[in-house]
């Protein structure tokens, strides 16, 4: 980073500063905030833009198109109406495509756990046998992609984040020469928390490049398909058809749900691949579920109707969000622009804002708001194993908090990163 505004003082006017901003955060210290910024969830008003989904049903409306009972057992990969819209934010084809409960982190979860006890198509061995089993883990990355891997005894080996997607270079060298080499996550558009949407290019090189493990998986969340900020939305390749063109139709699981669509933990969970990985999916999911829950298709094919229905939806909640993304980058661009003590994205979609500190300023940030009554998600958390080797990365998500509070929120975590880093400078 170029010279910080705290090394062009001179010792005494340092120390100066340092006493104002001292004072400054024991006064919004005493004012005993209570703010909790830790997660990316929608506010009240996004979530009462789905309120027509609790009762868009009748008595009368239960059955889907093809006649099908949607009150009772039956269809492992959902109901065809609802495989049909999902397609279209997968970008795959209805016959690609499994809509199964109501997260799509859960679906991440029981993929890799199976992948560990039954062979994946292409696999010689189960993961669990194996003596060493590890994934590629894009960073700063999503924090519960990470703790999956932990949970499973899967070791995680970062690769650094560029302005395109991840270090397409590593992620290659690696993938070639390693076959206990089994993975890598990928939030590949509005990316959780930087932002950013992977290039064309990174797209084709993780389709096409070598992989010395023959079950290699990419792990695709697309779970800000369609969270755009803007009118003019990120584009994205398609993934499935890369992998398809390039020879390797299996690489790929692509994941989304409705989470920050309609209602998290009662939305819809949905994932694409190829129809070798979709059908050898289904024989597994049927011994764990009989089917899941074709009520709330229903509701969601109901309320929505097609793409253009989710697109109306999806601006609506950009309306309600982005004046919060705008807060936040106003604020630091007012208190720490031009200072050189931080830096911070300025995301086309999706729920986050990527802040960077000085180094080794991370987690004293985060202790500091907490200290003040502004819980942060943890320094650390969007890196594997939580170590964040330059302790400067924060995820700030500014879409839950009422605008008054994302403020307060925010105006203390400027004033914590002037405190620390002057600290820094000082000792
Ligand atoms: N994937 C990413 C990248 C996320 O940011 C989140 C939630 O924040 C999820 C998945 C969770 O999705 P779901 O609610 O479908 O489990």
């Amino acid at each position: 980073m170029a010279i910080t505004s705290l090394e062009r003082m001179n010792n005494s006017d340092l120390a100066g500063y340092y006493s104002t901003l001292s004072r400054n955060y024991k006064k919004v210290r005493s004012q005993n905030l209570k703010l909790d910024m830790s997660r990316g969830k929608p506010c009240q008003e996004q979530l009462d833009l789905t309120a027509g989904l609790i009762d868009c049903l009748s008595r009368t409306d239960f059955r889907a198109a093809n006649g099908t009972d949607c009150r009772n057992y039956g269809g492992i990969d959902g109901i065809p109406e609802i495989r049909e819209l999902c397609a279209w934010i997968l970008e795959a084809r209805p016959a690609e495509v499994i809509v199964g409960g109501n997260s799509s982190l859960a679906l991440m979860h029981d993929l890799i756990v199976r992948a560990m006890l039954q062979k994946l198509p292409g696999s010689e061995t189960p993961w669990k046998k194996l003596p060493q089993v590890r994934f590629l883990c894009p960073s700063p990355g999503y924090d519960r992609h990470f703790a999956i891997c932990e949970y499973l005894g899967i070791e995680m080996i970062p690769v650094n984040y560029q302005a395109d997607g991840p270090d397409m270079d590593k992620v290659e060298r690696l993938a070639a020469a390693d076959p206990t080499i089994k993975g890598i996550w990928c939030v590949p558009k509005y990316s959780n928390p930087t932002g950013i949407t992977y290039s064309d290019s990174v797209v084709k090189r993780l389709a096409t490049m070598t992989t010395k493990a023959s079950d290699f998986r990419i792990f695709w969340d697309n779970a800000y398909a369609v969270h755009h900020l803007t009118n003019t939305p990120d584009r994205l390749l398609n993934i499935l058809t890369a992998c398809k063109n390039a020879g390797n139709p299996d690489r790929v699981f692509i994941f989304a749900s409705s989470s920050k669509i309609s209602f998290p933990g009662s939305g819809i969970a949905m994932m694409a691949g190829s129809e070798t990985n979709i059908n050898w999916l289904k024989k597994q999911m049927i011994i764990q579920t009989i089917g899941p829950d074709k009520m709330n298709q229903l509701r969601h094919v109901r309320f929505f109707k097609d793409p253009a229905g989710i697109e109306a939806h999806m601006r609506r909640h950009a309306a309600i969000i982005k004046p919060k993304f705008d807060l936040v980058t106003a604020i630091f661009e007012s208190t720490l622009g031009g200072k050189n003590l931080a830096t911070w994205s300025n995301p086309r979609g999706g729920y986050f804002i990527s802040l960077n500190t000085l180094p080794g300023c991370a987690k004293k940030v985060v202790a500091k708001a907490a200290e003040a009554g502004v819980v942060l998600t943890g320094a650390g958390a969007t890196f594997p194993y939580g170590l964040d080797p330059e302790d400067k990365n924060i995820r700030i998500a500014p879409t839950f908090p009422p605008l008054p509070e994302l403020k307060q929120a925010l105006e203390l975590v400027a004033l914590c990163i002037q405190l620390v880093s002057a600290e820094q400078e000082l000792a």
